[in-house]
């Protein structure tokens, strides 16, 4: 069907009372990223609804994209016809030879947001239905659960057609709930992390430690490849590359290996708290899931969060790992993070790390290491990308860390 428009109806944000203005305009600024390749459409955001007009483009690749827009509750693919009942009437028969088989039910339910057109509700409920009686064999009106309904919305700028609600995103719009930093790995639970983060509104950075020549050219890769997925949901994502060999080979060097892990884990924080502080960051992501590994048993987060004060917030804290697997698959990152690349975790973990690590030995084994030398080297050897929405990443410039932060 060549649909004239997509009317977008928004999430929780209806009940976000003065903020609402800013929730809109959010979201209206994602949808016009996401939607930034189609040139022909026209999109206006009023304070109930967005109006998406096609002008041509296919309405299937815009939807495909509207899916991945936080913050939209529902919305419904639309013609437009003329301000004439007859016009309306031969339309709503057309549409609905698209749906037709013998023994169905179906109701129209009109809404008006202009009452100065000539039928009120009622009235074009009945005409429409009347049309469709009268054009179909063994059709018949149902109120309650009827297997169709035909949507007619009366604006002044003409009257709009439709065919039930399709489910969006949900959540809120990126952007509304602020910035924030994803220590992105890459593994499973990482990513879904960071997609269940913008689900909530925040506006993620990616933080990705990597070891060469320890790790592969393809493990860094992997890690923006994983950011390219989660790309479409905002538009477009800062990811940080942080040199991590040196401090990898220090700790390996000089602290006992039941606390390798701890250490390294507290090195990689301070640094994503810098990183955070520069950058505007109010909170920290990261993919932890309680008991999944050594180091992620509640006295193994205690001895590394011990290292800020800053929010360390975990997503799939509580989940199985099959559930975070099924986002994973839902948003297309499993398969990516099931090839088989090294990441620095894995090269230098210790065969047997302690699963009840003490902060006052961590504290005491990094009293032996140059911490803040460690961490100034990383910080300066940093490396930022920008990833767009379908965009070949491997192609970005790359900035300056200078000039960003
Ligand atoms: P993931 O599947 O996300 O890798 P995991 O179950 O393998 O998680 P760990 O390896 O213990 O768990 O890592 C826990 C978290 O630490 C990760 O989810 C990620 O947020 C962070 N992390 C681990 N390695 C890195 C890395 N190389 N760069 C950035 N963050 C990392
Ligand atoms: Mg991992």
């Amino acid at each position: 069907m060549q649909y004239s428009e997509i009317m977008v109806r928004y999430g929780e944000l209806s009940t976000k009372g003065k903020n609402r203005k800013n929730f809109i305009d959010r979201l209206a600024y994602n949808v016009r990223q996401a939607l930034h390749e189609f040139t022909q459409l026209k999109i206006t955001a009023h304070r109930d609804r967005m109006h998406i007009q096609l002008n041509g483009e296919d309405s299937n690749l815009v939807m495909e994209r509207l899916n991945q827009v936080f913050g939209i509750q529902n919305y419904s693919p639309s013609i437009k016809v003329e301000r004439d009942i007859e016009a309306v009437k031969a339309k709503a028969v057309e549409m609905m030879k698209e749906k037709y088989h013998a023994g169905m039910t179906f109701k129209v339910n009109t809404r008006r947001s202009d009452h100065q057109f000539e039928y009120d509700t009622n009235a074009m409920n009945d005409l429409l239905g009347g049309a469709i009686l009268s054009s179909f064999d063994d059709i018949h009106v149902k109120m309650k659960n009827p297997d169709v309904t035909l949507r007619c919305e009366v604006r002044p700028d003409g009257i709009f057609l439709s065919f039930g609600k399709i489910p969006g995103a949900g959540g809120l719009p990126v952007g509304t709930a602020g910035k924030a930093m994803l220590m992105l790995s890459g593994g499973i639970d990482s990513p879904v992390a960071g997609y269940l983060a913008m689900k909530r509104g925040v506006d993620i950075e990616m933080v990705h430690f990597f070891s060469p020549p320890y790790t592969s050219e393809q493990a860094l890769n992997k890690a923006k490849e994983l950011t390219a997925k989660l790309a479409p949901y905002v538009g477009k994502i800062k990811f940080i590359q942080v040199p991590f060999t040196e401090i990898q080979e220090t700790i390996k060097h000089d602290v006992p290996e039941g606390y390798l892990m701890t250490i390294q884990r507290r090195f990689m924080l301070r640094l994503t708290e810098a990183i955070a502080k520069k950058r505007h960051g109010l909170a920290i992501f990261n993919g932890e899931a309680l008991g999944q590994v050594a180091s992620q048993t509640l006295e193994s987060m205690a001895a590394i969060n011990d290292v800020t004060t800053m929010p360390v917030l975990r997503p799939v804290v509580s989940m199985d790992k099959n559930e975070i697997i099924e986002i994973a698959q839902k948003i297309d990152t499993f398969d990516l993070s099931i090839q088989p690349f090294e990441d620095c975790c894995t090269i230098f973990a210790p065969p047997s790390p302690k699963t009840k690590p003490r902060i006052d030995k961590a504290r005491q084994y990094e009293e032996r290491l140059d911490v803040d030398g460690l961490i100034q080297r990383a910080l300066d050897g940093i490396e930022i990308t920008e990833i767009k929405v379908s965009d070949e990443f491997m192609n970005q410039d790359e900035e300056d860390f200078a000039e960003l932060l």
